[in-house]
């Protein structure tokens, strides 16, 4: 299946120009699209399906660095080639700052430029998307890491404050792990932190958030979710990693279980500090308990 390239331009010429460019590249083949307008355009790059978007700089009385920004601020990864109907060093600086991977002049655009600029745009937003992966989630489990993690959590406890709805931290910790690792070695705990990691996304809706917090620590931020459902995912969760034996390729069976602390916002805390202190607090009650079971804050 080809890729598809979106054309945001308010111009039909464009669109017919950049077609006939598109059936004279000589080494990539791309489906092209046409936006119209702003409006249309934005709502097509969020929606994500494209490989590459080309943006004109004057859409009617918007103007796509405008574009870009909303593009950028609403989550669009979408690499995105900018044109324009003059060449100016101000608009290509402003391009490449609002996000553009790069800017192209109208006037001056041939296929061979075109495909060049697209087959470059392309291979950058895959790298910066392998470097975005890199830097967000955890290289074992691919869970969420702690620096995203605390990103998040921020992010969803204005999002509680401002709109007055709940969420939900769950804190978990494997229990005696420590134990895995010594009679097992480092390689199969590593395996098991990876098979506890899957078990624990496959636990939750799509909303909901898993991240690795620390060695054989892990975070789940159930969204939109008072103590109550908060706590049905965290035993949930628990459910899932106890239930079945881990059976790992050497064909040996591990019984895993694990802890978990739950606490709530704004029933148990207002600042995120306080959230997972609250959550750390009811996960060691549930290890002191005797581990294998889920304590909520409120219980303490
Ligand atoms: P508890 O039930 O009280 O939680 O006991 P525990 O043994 O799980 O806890 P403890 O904190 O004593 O040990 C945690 C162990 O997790 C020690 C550490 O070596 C191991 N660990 C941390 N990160 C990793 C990792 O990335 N891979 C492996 N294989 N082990 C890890
Ligand atoms: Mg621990
Ligand atoms: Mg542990």
């Amino acid at each position: 299946m080809s890729r598809k390239i979106l054309l945001i331009d308010d111009d039909r010429m464009q669109f017919r120009l950049t077609q006939a460019h598109f059936s004279n590249f000589r080494y990539e083949t791309f489906e092209l699209e046409w936006a119209e307008t702003y409006e249309e355009g934005l709502a097509r790059v969020l929606g994500g399906t494209y490989a590459a978007c080309l943006l004109d700089y004057q859409l009617g009385d918007r103007n796509g660095l405008e574009l870009i920004r909303a593009a950028m601020a609403g989550g669009a990864r979408t690499p995105i080639v900018f044109l324009t109907a003059e060449s100016s060093e101000r608009v290509d600086i402003e391009a490449m700052n609002a996000g553009a991977l790069d800017y192209l002049v109208k006037g001056e655009i041939s296929s061979r430029t075109l495909e060049r600029s697209l087959r470059y745009a392309l291979k950058l937003g895959d790298t910066l998307e392998a470097l975005r992966k890199l830097a967000t989630h955890d290289q074992l489990t691919s869970l969420l890491n702690r620096r995203e993690f605390d990103r998040i959590l921020a992010e969803e406890r204005e999002r509680s404050r401002r709109f007055g709805h709940p969420f939900g931290l769950v804190l978990l910790d494997i229990d005696h792990f420590k134990s895995v690792n010594d009679t097992h070695g480092h390689p199969i705990g590593d395996v098991v932190l990876q098979e506890v990691a899957s078990r624990l996304v496959h636990s939750l809706r799509d909303v909901d958030r898993a991240a690795r917090f620390g060695g054989e620590e892990f975070a789940l931020i159930i969204m939109q979710a008072d103590r109550k459902i908060a706590r049905e995912a965290a035993e949930r969760a628990c459910e899932l990693v106890r239930r079945a034996p881990f059976i790992l390729d050497s064909g040996l069976e591990l019984r895993i279980t694990i802890s978990a602390g739950v606490a709530s916002m704004p029933a148990d805390a207002l600042s995120r500090d306080e959230l997972v202190a609250a959550a750390d607090k009811a996960l060691y009650a549930a290890k002191a308990q005797g581990r294998n079971r889920v304590v909520g804050f409120e219980e303490l």
